[in-house]
């Protein structure tokens, strides 16, 4: 019986084996710690008849370690090189299932139809590549699968913006963005020695747990995405200045006057300071004066 993949060892011979070498511009920073893989198995909290889905498994390393526990793994990776070295090192494995493809081009509703049983309860659970994190994270939201969580371990200031709160400096776009549907919890912060070749950022793993109703209500989504992004365009401008700027022209700058008036905001405040409450009841009313 082979050992784990994730030591340092069992790694390198494995990438001796299969020749193969590690390409940065896909983000391949391969795990080699077997603790900090029971930390992200335990954080995600899924249970043994739970499905998985994981994005970019590498060789395997946290690929093994769901398959010991979950019912199935269905594992996207986008570089072809390494579906064989897959096939190789999961061969005990046949609760896995490997999609050659990029995530973020994969037709997931169908898929997650074609592999899991309905009504199966689902996670992602993944060390994301870190050059594409944001749009993998915010697809899997914005999507609305039918994910019970997402638990990823991406750079840790990324991990900070996500669960950001009002008035702190990480917060903007991204955490309310991200907030919108799900609940944020930074859960690990895990030094850069767990990963073959070492990255230069921090890393930590991230629980998102998926909301049953968004966080606010709102007449139209879209336009409240557009209000929060406008809003956080330029950190140093007022919140009227931003919105004048980014999303209703100089003309109407009456027109967003009355809708800070009616949402009951400060035209002087910064986005930084407005909470998702406050920025539903803007958006809102914006709505009604612009649209
Ligand atoms: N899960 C492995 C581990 O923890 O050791 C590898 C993680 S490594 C940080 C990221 C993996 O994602 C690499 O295998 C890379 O080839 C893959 N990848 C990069 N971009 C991807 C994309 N758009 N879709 C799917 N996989 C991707």
């Amino acid at each position: 019986m082979n050992k784990d993949i994730a030591t340092p060892a069992r790694t390198n011979a494995i990438l001796k084996k299969h020749g193969f070498t590690l390409k940065k511009s896909l983000g391949q920073n391969f795990l080699i710690d077997l603790n900090i893989l029971a930390k992200i198995v335990e954080a995600s909290g899924f249970d043994e008849q739970d499905g998985i889905v994981e994005i970019g498994p590498g060789i395997g390393a946290l690929t093994e370690q769901l398959a010991k526990k979950a019912d199935k793994v269905v594992a996207f990776e986008i570089d072809g090189r390494l579906i064989p070295v897959l096939e190789d090192t999961l061969s005990a494995y046949p609760n896995v299932k490997i999609i050659h493809s990029d995530v973020l081009k994969a037709d997931l509703p169908g898929v997650l139809d074609a592999e899991f049983s309905k009504g199966q309860v689902i996670h992602v659970v993944a060390n994301l590549p870190y050059y594409v994190t944001t749009p993998i994270l915010m697809k899997l939201l914005e999507d609305r699968l039918p994910f019970k969580s997402i638990t990823v371990m991406i750079q840790a200031e990324v991990a900070e913006r996500i669960a950001a709160k009002p008035g702190s400096k990480e917060y903007g776009a991204l955490s309310i963005a991200a907030q919108y549907y799900a609940e944020a919890k930074p859960m690990v912060v895990v030094p850069a020695s767990v990963f073959v070749p070492q990255p230069r950022v921090d890393s930590s793993v991230l629980k998102l747990t998926i909301r049953e109703k968004p966080l606010v209500e709102v007449i139209d989504e879209r336009w409240f995405f557009d209000v929060f992004h406008a809003s956080f365009a330029n950190r140093r401008k007022t919140i009227l200045n931003n919105l004048v700027h980014n999303l209703a022209g100089k003309d109407a700058k009456a027109a967003v006057e009355q809708a800070l008036s009616e949402a009951g905001i400060d035209p002087k405040r910064r986005g930084e300071t407005l909470s998702p409450q406050e920025f539903a009841r803007l958006s809102d009313a914006l709505y009604s004066t612009l649209r």
